[in-house]
């Protein structure tokens, strides 16, 4: 099940990704509003009741306990808010004044799988480098770190969560003089047709409610396809585990300026 997206097919816009991300957050910031102001309104409540000798203390036991659920509800929406917030950083900081220069593309996998070894360790998973030494990209940090993290991460939360014995690949290679080949390969659960097909689409996850914001590729795709100009295309089948295969030239094209 191979599915190509050519650059100019899917490129949502930043101005469509801005306006679903401010969107996607109303939901979870008026619930702890309302949630909130509730809490407020309920302990005032019992204070006057304590005050006024219609509740005693002991009673304040049950009280007490729908106080920590709402409380649990605040902190569990604002938490999802400061996740979609942190999506959203960092799309803004590839897209202004981040500065391209050339990486070893070696030294960059390893530095990114480094910050990841306490949950490499929990997984377990195994991670097999091939990347030749010296071999150079050029791109900008934020664009490049962004693309390792999110795949690595991905291939983490969505692989193996089944006991198995987890597999990542990351390949490189020059193409030709201008172009390298950038893989990321898991042996995890793979993707059905349907996830397939939406891979890509800004808040598309199969995670909701365990952490998923559905940015994570739709940011990989916005910056190899956009920003490095590049091609991006992802075999994967259930099962079978993911391959996402990624075409980088080595000069990223020049950006236009900011007005
Ligand atoms: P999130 O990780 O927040 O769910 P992504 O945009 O990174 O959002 O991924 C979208 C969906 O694509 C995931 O929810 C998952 O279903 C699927 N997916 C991404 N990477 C992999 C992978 N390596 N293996 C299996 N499924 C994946």
């Amino acid at each position: 099940t191979q599915h190509e997206l050519l650059a100019s097919e899917k490129m949502a816009s930043l101005g469509s990704l801005v306006a679903g991300i401010a969107h996607e957050l109303n939901t979870p910031i008026g619930n702890s509003l309302l949630a909130s102001t509730a809490l407020r309104d309920r302990v005032q409540e019992f204070e006057r009741q304590v005050e006024a000798g219609t509740l005693r203390r002991s009673q304040l036991t049950s009280h007490l306990e729908e106080v920590r659920m709402a409380s649990e509800l605040i902190s569990g929406s604002l938490h999802k808010a400061a996740e979609l917030i942190s999506s959203f950083k960092q799309i803004a900081v590839d897209q202004t004044n981040d500065q391209r220069r050339a990486f070893d593309l070696l030294a960059a996998v390893q530095d990114t799988i480094a910050t990841y070894m306490p949950r490499l360790r929990r997984v377990p998973c195994e991670v097999d480098l091939q990347i030749p030494a010296g071999l150079m990209l050029d791109a900008y940090p934020g664009g490049l770190y962004q693309i390792l993290n999110n795949l690595i991460n991905n291939a983490l939360a969505h692989a193996f969560e089944q006991r198995r014995n987890g597999l990542i690949v990351v390949r490189a290679a020059m193409v030709d003089d201008d172009v390298l080949s950038l893989e990321f390969s898991d042996n995890g659960c793979g993707m059905t047709e349907d996830v397939l097909k939406r891979v890509f689409d800004p808040f598309f996850t199969t995670r909701m409610g365990q952490g998923g914001t559905g940015l994570g590729m739709n940011i990989v795709y916005n910056i190899v396809t956009g920003v490095l100009g590049g091609r991006i295309s992802i075999d994967s089948a259930p099962d079978a585990g993911t391959t996402v295969r990624m075409l980088l030239p080595r000069v990223a094209p020049q950006r236009e300026a900011k007005s």
